[in-house]
């Protein structure tokens, strides 16, 4: 019998899910491995790992091996970090992977974006079960249902990878891939200290998340994992403010999904006033304490 199992890697992955999985229209279950979830995403089971941190990729698969049994589809909210356990769970465990869905025709056909977002494929999967990272922005939490049933599962994770250590950026503001607000900055950021007082000031203001181009990450300016775009993180929030940013494509493939793109550039002529939503030409060094001051 077809079957979804979700896994989560953060409680917010959990929400995340329950729009996918109704449009996938299958039973589900939750598997979160760190942390707990609301009892009411409509799913069947929640199984509770209770990592107190996310393993090597390697140890992971090896460790939900046996936990994906019965199950037609397993899915996890796309990350850098889903995709590269539930690859090595697809090789190791011999399942067909789609990655990125944005959209469902069926149980076996879905949608995906390729050529940096300007097409949308339609991939057929012809062999169960299939393993699947989604973009929870294409599949909106429908109305909350029902009370699932609680379970709880000890992992084995052994790894060949050793974490040497973690670090942890951005404190308190919320996870890039799922924030409502992020304001992004670009290379006239100039180094990390004025990003992090300009772009992390606004963003500290707003409640948002921080993002940056690729130009500004390989300036030294901005730390990696906040890159958005092509090949950084693909986000959709409410709001994104850019700043200092030009609209290359491979940016606006990470933010297109966005609902508002406010964009500030001293250039009238930027090609990313041609996407954003409003646009204010002006010095960013001016507008954003402005902003700042309207705000506060
Ligand atoms: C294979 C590949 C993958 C890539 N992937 C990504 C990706 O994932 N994400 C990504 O972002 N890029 C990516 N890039 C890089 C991309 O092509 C651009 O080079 C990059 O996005 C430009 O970043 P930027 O807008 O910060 O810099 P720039 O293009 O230099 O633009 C800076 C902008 O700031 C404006 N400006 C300057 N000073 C001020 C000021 N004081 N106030 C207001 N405005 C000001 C300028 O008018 C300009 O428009 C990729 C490139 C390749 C080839």
């Amino acid at each position: 019998m077809s079957r979804l199992l979700v896994i989560a890697f953060q409680p917010s992955d959990a929400v995340a899910s329950a729009g996918f999985a109704a449009s996938l229209g299958l039973p589900w279950d939750l598997l979160c491995l760190t942390g707990a979830s609301d009892l009411d995403l409509g799913n069947e089971k929640i199984i509770s790992a209770n990592l107190d941190l996310i393993p090597p990729a390697d140890g992971l698969a090896t460790g939900l091996a046996k936990a994906i049994d019965g199950y037609s589809h397993i899915a996890c909210v796309s990350s850098m970090q889903s995709k590269d356990f539930l690859a090595r769970l697809a090789g190791t465990s011999d399942l067909a992977m789609v990655t990125d869905v944005v959209g469902i025709d069926s149980p076996t056909t879905f949608k995906r974006p390729i050529v940096a977002g300007s097409i949308i494929a339609t991939v057929e999967v012809l062999s169960s079960p299939v393993a699947m990272t989604f973009r929870p922005a294409g599949f909106p939490k429908p109305a909350r249902s029902g009370v699932s049933v609680q379970e709880s599962i000890t992992l084995e994770t052994p790894s060949k990878a050793t974490i040497v250590s973690r670090s942890v950026r951005g404190g308190a503001r919320p996870d890039l891939s799922q924030a409502k607000v992020i304001v992004s900055g670009g290379r006239p950021l100039k180094d990390a200290e004025t990003f992090e007082r300009v772009i992390g000031g606004l963003a500290d203001k707003l409640g948002g998340a921080i993002g940056a181009t690729r130009a500004a990450v390989d300036s030294g300016i901005a730390p990696n994992e906040i890159q958005v775009g092509q090949t950084g993180k693909i986000v959709a929030p409410d709001l994104y403010i850019a700043a200092g940013i030009s609209g290359s494509t491979q940016h606006m493939a990470g933010i297109k999904d966005s609902k508002i793109i406010v964009a500030i550039n001293k250039d009238p002529d930027a090609p990313i006033f041609e996407l954003a939503d409003y646009g204010l030409v002006a010095d960013l060094y001016d507008a954003i304490p402005a902003i700042q001051n309207e705000i506060a």
